[in-house]
């Protein structure tokens, strides 16, 4: 059912972008966002795990991904043009739009087309992308020559290889939740302070997924984490909610 209403839903724009807040980890203000997306389909809003599984295994993430980096190329003209002080809002891609060839071209000439700096929109692509992909270097190659940051995502949840750290060159490390509810235990919280600092003598920036507890925070306060995204500062928000937190220029 969900399959074929996809069509139908990217014509009618049936997919809502949400923005979840990051914050600087020592001074607690906003500098940037994720955008997640959303199906509001029949009155229901249908969250993501539901549909992105189905799309990711019939190809049609490719297209829902690009619609996601539209979006919020166009939304982020539009703040510009209110006068807002843009920040970094970073999307999502699926390891399968990464197959998808092209797709560095693509989103170098959406973001050309909306005449928008490519620092306001960052790409997260996910660590088992990186490990079944061997195109991946170039690609992140192309990415990088349009001026893209890439973020390497969900960084601990299973996939994980430090050899990715060095071998591939992301910009930013996400923390996976699983890691940061490793604070409170012992051994966890030297496995967590000891990948910060590496990361950071690769040189990339770290940003903690996740965060719900103050102790959380404190600790990624102690270990100097740079940025902070989770529950704790705020959840995903709708469009008009979002736009409430970002400043004018
Ligand atoms: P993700 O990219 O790792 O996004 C973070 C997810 O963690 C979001 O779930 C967010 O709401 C949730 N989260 C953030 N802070 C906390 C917290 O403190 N506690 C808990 N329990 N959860 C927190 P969401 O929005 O349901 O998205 C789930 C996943 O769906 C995303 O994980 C991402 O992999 C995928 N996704 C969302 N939008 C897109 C998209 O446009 N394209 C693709 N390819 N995947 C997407
Ligand atoms: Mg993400
Ligand atoms: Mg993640």
């Amino acid at each position: 059912r969900l399959e074929d209403s996809f069509e139908y839903a990217i014509e009618a724009e049936e997919f809502e972008v949400w923005y979840q807040p990051k914050y600087d980890t020592m001074s607690s203000t906003i500098v940037g966002a994720e955008a997640l997306v959303r199906w509001r389909k029949d009155g229901e809003l249908i969250p993501p795990f539901r549909f992105i599984p189905l799309f990711e295994s019939n190809g049609m993430i490719a297209k829902l991904d690009e619609y996601v980096f539209r979006h919020v190329c166009r939304q982020q003209k539009r703040w510009q043009e209110m006068g807002k002080q843009l920040i970094p809002i970073s999307v999502n891609i699926s390891r399968a739009s990464l197959f998808f060839s092209g797709i560095a071209g693509r989103y170098e000439e959406i973001l050309k087309a909306y005449n928008l700096p490519p620092e306001f929109v960052q790409l997260e692509i996910t660590e088992s992308a990186t490990l079944e992909n061997d195109d991946i270097s170039s690609l992140m190659n192309k990415f990088h020559n349009t001026g893209f940051r890439l973020l390497l995502d969900d960084f601990g949840n299973g996939y994980s290889s430090l050899a990715t750290l060095n071998t591939m060159k992301f910009d930013i490390l996400k923390l996976d939740k699983s890691l940061i509810d490793y604070i409170g235990d012992r051994n966890g919280e030297v496995l967590l302070r000891h990948t910060i600092q590496l990361a950071k003598d690769f040189g990339l920036n770290v940003t903690a997924e996740g965060v719900e507890t103050k102790e959380q925070l404190n600790f990624l306060q102690e270990v100097k984490c740079d940025d902070i995204q989770g529950y704790y500062f705020s959840k995903p928000l709708p469009l008009a909610e979002f736009e409430l937190l970002i400043k004018t220029a």
